[in-house]
């Protein structure tokens, strides 16, 4: 048996501390919102009123906060991860942060006397309460096969993704992906249905071709296609059009200071945005469909 501390017990933390719990696992969670604490609590998660009460007895520290500004005030504040977790402990962030923060965390932590491993994760809200997650960690080699066995309860795939940032490299660009083709299935989808086709026959056509991708199955934005889809729920969030901003622009700053040219991903980026322009930053970020009809309204899309 592990015991666990856990800072940032929202959407994600909360189940996923909950699958450590499920495995006989102990959890000591803290989060500055009362609501969020409860919801862990009746996930089996023991409160504390601090991070220091939180870490003080932990042999692994794991953080699930919403940027690396977040990440960085949490080790570093009085009473935060550094001033009062025990010299030695594997500190694990599973943050969607940039590369920045997370190669900061790898070069403050053993000035501080700790071990740190960049631990993100993709299969959203569902693979966190399934327990299915894909986690990618990077580290130093000893670092990551502990951190490995670690995420067992919550995962479906663990992957070592190599040194120091690697698994924080590895979101980012794979998010990159993802919302580049959620663009293609904006795109693909109304060019179908201009053309004549029926939604559902057009679907499972690509679903067996080369347009085939995780959107087009899991996001498809057309109601009344695949279950999943936000598009048949008025684009109610299943993953927010401004948390698809962050990981974007994660991937955008990333690619800059690397000279890259990331055509398609900063025009995914400024339609996100144009969402959150108009108000719409907390629905599904699916909804960027709607600039490939300008004119319609969302139930003719
Ligand atoms: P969330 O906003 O639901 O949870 C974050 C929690 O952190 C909140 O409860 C907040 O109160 C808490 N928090 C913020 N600052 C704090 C502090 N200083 N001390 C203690 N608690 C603090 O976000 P989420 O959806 O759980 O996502 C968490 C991270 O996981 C993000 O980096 C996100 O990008 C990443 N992620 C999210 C998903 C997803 O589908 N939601 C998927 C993969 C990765």
């Amino acid at each position: 048996m592990t015991h666990f501390a856990w800072i940032g017990l929202g959407n994600m933390g909360a189940p996923m501390a909950g699958n450590l719990v499920k495995a006989g696992h102990t959890v000591t969670g803290f989060d500055l919102s009362e609501k969020a604490v409860q919801t862990a609590v009746e996930h089996g998660v023991t409160a504390a009123g601090s991070v220091a009460e939180a870490v003080q007895d932990a042999d692994v520290v794991i953080t699930m906060l919403p940027k690396g500004e977040h990440v960085r005030e949490v080790y570093t504040q009085d009473g935060g991860v550094f001033a009062s977790a025990r010299q030695g402990t594997l500190l694990m962030d599973s943050s969607t942060v940039d590369i920045e923060t997370s190669q900061w965390c790898h070069d403050e932590a053993p000035k501080h006397g700790y071990r740190f491993v960049d631990s993100p994760v993709s299969g959203g809200i569902s693979g966190a309460a399934a327990g299915t997650l894909a986690f990618m960690i990077g580290g130093e080699e000893k670092d990551v096969a502990e951190a490995m066995e670690h995420v067992k309860p919550m995962a479906g795939n663990v992957f070592n993704a190599g040194g120091a940032t690697a698994g924080i490299a590895a979101k980012i660009a794979n998010n990159m992906m993802l919302f580049i083709a959620q663009m293609a299935c904006s795109e693909g989808s109304q060019l179908a249905k201009h053309l004549g086709l029926d939604p559902k026959t057009f679907w499972e056509i690509a679903s067996a071709s080369s347009g085939r991708s995780w959107p087009q199955q899991t996001w498809y934005p057309v109601a009344g296609i695949i279950d999943s889809a936000a598009a048949n729920n008025d684009f109610e969030a299943t993953f927010r059009a401004d948390l698809a901003i962050k990981d974007v622009s994660l991937a955008l700053a990333a690619g800059e200071k690397a000279g890259l040219h990331l055509e398609a991903a900063t025009l995914a980026c400024e339609q996100l945005n144009r969402l959150a322009d108009e108000g719409l930053g907390d629905k599904d970020c699916s909804l960027v469909v709607k600039y490939v009809t300008p004119g319609r309204t969302q139930e003719e899309i």
